[in-house]
């Protein structure tokens, strides 16, 4: 168990909230949490996107690195347009069962609202030095993260940035660079239940 995940879990109260505590056995998920990198289809590391409406609505941007998911809340979303750069503020890190996580965080609670899976599968690291691929820890340490996505929404090339001000998440120019896609707008619903947001929200307590 990642000690990286003790920031999550002083944050909440498992009692209350319906988030994975990322200590469960059992299911799929907790199957994943104990592997150390691959928990995608094919044993590729895996990435999710959750749509989230807490105080204000973002998009929770999240990757597994050795065992958990490093997260961004990148507050306008992804884009598919490559001159647009998203701000992504750096998260406390997530455990892998959160990965599939859709629900109503109750009030009170940190991160209170709903959550839905926006966008989720695997990713590529192409970040390399001459033959060598450099590490995904690496590239966090040095603020410079280039992935290949391969979601249902999201494909091809998205880099994360650290920059003066802060983290970039951009999309790379390649075959799969859209100007004119605006899929946050066109496509809110959830990869996993086909649920909105709104759904999510008006099931609270059932
Ligand atoms: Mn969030």
């Amino acid at each position: 168990m990642s000690d990286s995940l003790e920031e999550y879990r002083k944050k909440r109260d498992f009692r209350r909230t319906g988030e994975p505590s990322g200590e469960s056995g059992g299911g799929t998920a907790a199957k994943r949490a104990g592997r150390e990198q691959g928990a995608g289809r094919g044993g590729q590391p895996l990435f999710v996107i959750q749509k989230h409406r807490a105080r204000r609505l973002h998009y929770d941007f999240r990757i597994e690195v050795g065992g958990v998911l490093k997260s961004w809340a990148v507050p306008k979303g992804p884009s598919t347009d490559p001159r647009e750069r998203r701000l992504a503020v750096p998260t406390e890190d997530h455990p892998m069962e959160y990965a599939d996580f859709e629900g109503a965080i109750p009030e009170g609670e940190y991160g209170a609202g709903a959550v839905i899976v926006w966008d989720t599968g695997t990713y590529v690291n192409l970040k390399r030095e001459g033959d060598r691929p450099v590490p995904m820890e690496e590239c966090l340490e040095r603020g410079r993260v280039e992935i290949r996505l391969n979601g249902k929404k999201l494909k091809g090339g998205y880099a994360l940035i650290r920059t003066g001000k802060g983290w970039l998440l951009i999309k790379m120019k390649d075959e799969n660079a859209d100007a004119r896609r605006n899929p946050t707008t066109t496509e809110p619903a959830s990869v996993l239940s086909g649920r909105t947001l709104e759904e999510v929200a008006g099931s609270a307590g059932k």
